[in-house]
């Protein structure tokens, strides 16, 4: 018997050679993309997970005096106590952090010292002070008594040993990290040129969406892509245009594109991109502008759009809100990274030990849901949330992994390796 039902690859099919791997597609979004690379100056507090636009060369030596590593006594090196030898030293006075030591160290003679403090003239070395048997005053004379075992040099911080005048600290591309404002504070480094932030629009699409205060008719549901968008883009540091819902119509849908490229750098949509009758997405891209509809061999997320509306980037994301997710974590948010410094650090990956049996067909890729925890042994272990439809949200709200499963991947059984990707990386 014939049907004329067509038997193109859908959603539940697992293996479509037309498909791109996870790979090639992230290939494909890079070289789509053109890094923004436009400077602005800082305050140095702005300038926290910015992206730094220039070589940082220390105007400065770190440490900017040689200085003790210990509170004890500073003393000449060639004048402490050979092996076996105990001798004593007159206290010629006391040398704090921040308060120099003007005199200069004879033999015979030490310098009270603080950590911090700098040597003073003539020494070379710090004893620690539990080394130091402190005697009695004699005509209000402190002394010190000392054994040998003693290194020449030793308890000395060198002036520029951390950092010297011109040495590269921080590296041009580098995102700025608490302790990076703390060694620019340092060299006393105010204002620092770093990339401007991508400028971001997104909006939802379906009539079926409703906003928070609304109430719900029958088929009717809250929007909740534009809310897990913007709390991921929220941490990656790109200035956000939360467009609202946007209706299946194509007029309406022409005019948020327009708007959206006017003064996005990207644009992202959830929603309309497959082909039933309200996907109004593609026709209005190939209207507008350029149009990469992407099969990818992935679970969830396997409809992708990428393409560009005049000089904006477009991501058309799936529906789905677990679809959403994972394409934004896996595609969008490392293209918002290329764009923002030119460089993309794919979050790591690492090792886990299954504590429950995942299933899985062969065909496509899959990022399955997990709750990884460290055993006391040490050892990571993975198990998968319950459900793993690409609408249940809460799946990933109580993971703390993505489960990587191979293409090729069938199920893994409990005490089966398997590769994770914990969430942290993707701050
Ligand atoms: P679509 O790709 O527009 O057909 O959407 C696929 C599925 O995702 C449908 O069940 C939609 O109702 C749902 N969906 C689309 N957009 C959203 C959204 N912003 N929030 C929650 N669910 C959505
Ligand atoms: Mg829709």
């Amino acid at each position: 018997m014939k049907t004329n039902i067509q038997r193109d690859p859908s959603c539940a099919d697992d293996y479509d050679p037309a498909s791109l791997s996870v790979d090639e597609a992230r290939t494909k979004i890079q070289e789509g993309m053109q890094p923004l690379l436009s400077k602005e100056k800082l305050a140095l507090r702005s300038c926290l997970n910015r992206v730094l636009a220039e070589d940082i060369n220390s105007p400065l030596e770190v440490p900017a005096h040689t200085n003790s590593a210990m509170d004890g006594y500073a003393i000449i090196g060639s004048d402490l106590p050979d092996e076996g030898e105990v001798k004593c030293y007159e206290v010629i006075g006391t040398a704090f952090a921040g308060v120099v030591f003007e005199g200069t160290c004879q033999a015979g003679q030490v310098v009270r010292i603080m950590t911090g403090a700098v040597i003073p003239n003539g020494c070379d070395t710090v004893v620690m002070q539990e080394h130091v048997e402190v005697l009695d005053e004699v005509d209000n004379q402190p002394k010190i008594q000392l054994g040998g075992g003693h290194q020449v040099g030793q308890n000395v911080r060198h002036a520029g040993e951390d950092i010297a005048i011109g040495d590269v600290v921080l590296s041009k591309g580098r995102r700025i990290t608490p302790a990076d404002l703390g060694v620019l504070a340092s060299l006393g480094i105010g204002e620092i040129f770093v990339y401007r932030r991508p400028r971001v629009a997104f909006f939802s699409t379906g009539d079926e969406l409703r906003s928070i205060g609304e109430t719900l008719e029958k088929g009717q549901i809250y929007d909740s892509n534009r809310y897990t968008l913007y709390g991921m883009l929220k941490r990656l540091n790109v200035e956000i245009f939360d467009m609202g819902v946007i209706n299946d119509h194509p007029d309406t849908m022409r005019e948020a594109f327009k708007m959206a490229a006017e003064m996005a750098d990207v644009i992202i949509t959830s929603g309309g991109v497959s082909v039933g009758e309200a996907d109004y997405i593609k026709p209005i891209l190939e209207e507008l502008g350029e149009i990469n509809f992407f099969k990818i061999a992935m679970k969830p997320g396997r409809p992708l759009t990428f393409g560009k509306v005049d000089n904006a980037r477009f991501f058309g994301l799936p529906g789905n809100p677990v679809s959403v997710m994972v394409t934004f974590y896996q595609f969008v948010q490392p293209a918002l990274q290329y764009l923002s410094s030119g460089q993309i650090n794919f979050p790591r990956t690492i090792q886990a030990r299954c504590k429950t049996a995942l299933r899985k067909r062969p065909g496509r890729f899959e990022f399955q849901r997990g709750i990884y925890e460290q055993a006391e042994n040490g050892e990571i272990l993975v198990s998968k949330t319950g459900q793993q439809g690409s609408g249940i949200l809460s799946s990933m709200s109580q993971a703390n992994c993505f489960i990587l499963l191979s293409v090729e991947t069938t199920s893994l059984e409990v005490g089966e390796m398997v590769e994770i990707q914990p969430f942290d990386g993707f701050i």
